[in-house]
């Protein structure tokens, strides 16, 4: 989903910090690029549809066949499916009646919309039968209607495919989230019955339409034949195989193998750009005006492309569309579907502001974190947007520098930055791993999704090093590609790939609460003055006067505290007078540790984590210490937080 939310309370990190890459610890076995990747998905469901749309009355007629395969191993009895546009069919739908605000937009629809199937039958061979007769649309008393259980006249058998027909016909509502039509703008996302994912047990992942999740399904094949008036351009999933005019109509015919879901788009004022990229043919979509914003959206995947290819995987699908929605929809920004993305962003974002750059790069990555890797949504939403968003700030620095977000009039934001900082308030709310109606608010469920999961995985970019963190992230994405990981499966890839502290480090993260703030709590430092006594030297006692005055050299300690439950390595910087400064590393499995000082002047201040490698540590201030009688004058870091700024500049951007 989209970014905007993080533009809005992202806080200005000055003098951004710049990791470099440590030594692997967990360097064994072989590189990510070795790690086999399946070719093609298991096909569980394929869907043949045809779909006709009315753009006066924003309505969808819709026919065609589903052919499903019992792929658990037990009997099926019922299937469940999802009417998705039910939820907004009114004020009583799960979606429409969540309590949560503060992500995306909440307001009402101007026109509701709706999905009322007329047909499903199943051809049994000789048997047609009505399933539609016996749907249960709702549970009890429960006025929601998008998530319908189907009984079965008989049980359907591990391993065997049925063949299902359906007819319906589509309300679009007005743009509130996500999908519906503005003007003759038409976003058509969530728009057919689509069967719920079957797992192993023959249970099925079903579940309303929820406001912050949504997506959980199986793999199949696509084949849908659009049909909408000749003026329109057409975006959608899949790759064009039939397109002609016939009798003031386009018909375009959009097959795609290996994806889980199709939305399209159509619009009879769109602009079109074209780009074979990396061997993928992009297609930009954009309101009239707005070729500025299409060329750097063209600019961000020649970036894009190549570099998720190299860290994650090659991008196996032959064509990417992005559409940038108008100005009057902004609610349709911000999404990913399988080859289809749609970014966003007003004709007033400036150049240095790279939130367009950002909102792509996002959305493109949602190609595998939640297309390629098709983890359940609602139930783990950190699995893909806050993997999603660790990658989307790395590929950001990696493309722009440290100032990869804002870069203008001396304000310096980098995503990383912004990420720790909008997590910073919320580590001890809520667990980052739980499903995304378990949080308390739109913000809280943001800043730790998104914000705290890219925060935890950049700090072991960073503790860890660059090409740890690459084998590990690389292993993960390819191993489970086309599968459904679950976090075991990813905890359990940083165990192996970067060792078993990192990967207790990213469980109690995620799981626990897990927070951590270094602190140098005290520094001291004397100078050592020639010892007074009795001292046997070369066979003969000698005794010194008290007070012989200075020896030249300077002794002491500094106190390092790790407050929290993690355990991180990190190096403590002493700074003596005379400007020396010695660098000290610490394991960080005790909770504090005295770092003896010597050197020929006074110790001057510490400096816990002087490269911020571990991003999430609570409370950067107290990273820094002066002895007494030193101002913080001359810090080796400074942290200013400039919320004012941020507000003033992005509230610019995304009103
Ligand atoms: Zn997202």
């Amino acid at each position: 989903m989209q970014v905007r939310a993080l533009a809005m309370s992202v806080g200005l990190v000055a003098l951004l910090g710049t990791a470099q890459a440590r030594e692997i610890p967990g360097g064994k076995g072989p590189a990510a690029s070795d790690v086999p990747m399946a070719e093609h998905a298991a096909r569980v469901v394929d869907y043949t549809l045809r779909a006709t749309l009315d753009p006066a009355l924003h309505t969808v007629h819709g026919e065609g066949s589903i052919a499903w395969t019992n792929v658990s191993s037990q009997p099926v009895t019922q299937l469940w499916m999802h009417l998705y546009l039910n939820a907004f069919k009114n004020q009583s739908s799960v979606f429409m009646r969540a309590p949560i605000g503060g992500f995306r937009g909440s307001t009402l629809p101007k026109e509701w919309g709706t999905i009322d199937v007329r047909k499903l039958t199943w051809n049994d061979g000789a048997t047609q039968h009505d399933l539609w007769a016996k749907v249960q649309l709702r549970r009890g008393t429960d006025e929601d209607e998008t998530d319908a259980a189907i009984p079965l006249p008989r049980a359907v058998a591990p391993g065997e495919t049925i063949a299902l027909d359906v007819v319906w016909d589509d309300k679009l509502p007005s743009i509130v989230e996500r999908t519906g039509f503005d003007g003759s703008f038409h976003m058509i996302a969530q728009w057919f019955p689509k069967l719920a994912k079957i797992e192993q047990d023959g249970t099925f992942a079903h579940f309303p339409f929820q406001h912050l999740g949504e997506f959980y399904a199986d793999y199949g094949k696509y084949d849908v034949t659009l049909d909408v008036p000749e003026a329109f351009i057409v975006g959608a999933t899949g790759v064009v195989t039939e397109s002609r005019v016939e009798a003031g109509r386009r018909i375009e015919r959009h097959v795609q193998d290996d994806i889980h879901d199709f939305a399209w788009t159509a619009w009879d004022e769109f602009q079109t750009r074209k780009e074979t990229i990396d061997g993928v043919a992009c297609t930009i979509l954009y309101p009239p005006g707005y070729e500025g914003h299409a060329e750097r959206e063209l600019a961000t995947m020649r970036f894009a492309l190549p570099h998720y290819g190299a860290r994650y995987g090659k991008y196996p699908y032959p064509l990417l569309t992005l559409v940038h929605p108008p100005a009057s929809a902004p609610e349709a920004g911000g999404m990913e579907y399988p080859t289809l993305i749609t970014t966003g962003g007003g004709s007033y974002i400036v150049n240095g502001v790279n939130l367009i750059e950002l909102v792509t790069i996002h959305e493109f990555g949602h190609q595998y974190f939640y297309g390629l890797i098709a983890s359940h949504e609602t139930q783990w939403p950190f699995m893909d947007e806050g993997l999603n968003s660790f990658a989307e700030a790395e590929a950001m620095a990696a493309w722009k520098g440290p100032s990869n977000f804002i870069d203008l009039l001396g304000v310096s934001v980098g995503d990383s930055e912004g990420h720790a900082e909008r997590a910073r308030h919320f580590a001890h709310d809520d667990r980052v791993a739980q499903p995304a109606y378990a949080f308390g608010t739109g913000t809280s469920y943001g800043a730790l999704v998104y914000s705290r999961t890219a925060t935890i995985l950049e700090t072991l970019r960073r503790v860890y090093g660059e090409e740890a963190m690459q084998k590990t992230m690389g292993a993960y994405a390819r191993r489970f590609r086309f599968q459904h990981p679950v976090p075991r499966d990813l905890v359990e890839t940083f165990q192996r790939e970067m060792g078993n502290e990192a990967g207790e480090v990213l469980r109690d993260a995620l799981f626990d609460k897990g927070w951590i703030d270094f602190k140098v709590e005290a520094i001291s430092s004397h100078a050592v003055r020639v010892a007074a006594g009795i001292f046997d030297r070369d066979g003969k006692r000698a005794t010194t006067p008290p007070d012989r005055g200075s020896s030249g050299k300077y002794e002491g300690w500094v106190l390092v505290n790790r407050r929290g439950t993690l355990h991180l390595p990190v190096e403590v910087e002493l700074i003596s007078e005379d400007g020396a400064r010695t660098r000290v590393p610490w394991d960080g499995s005790t909770d504090s540790i005295r770092i003896p000082y010597a050197g020929t002047s006074a110790l001057r201040a510490a400096v816990v984590d002087p490269d911020q490698r571990v991003l999430l540590d609570e409370d950067p201030e107290n990273d820094f210490a002066t002895a007494a009688g030193h101002s913080g004058g001359g810090a080796p870091r400074t942290l200013e937080r400039s919320t004012y700024w941020a507000e003033l500049v992005l509230g610019a951007i995304a009103p």
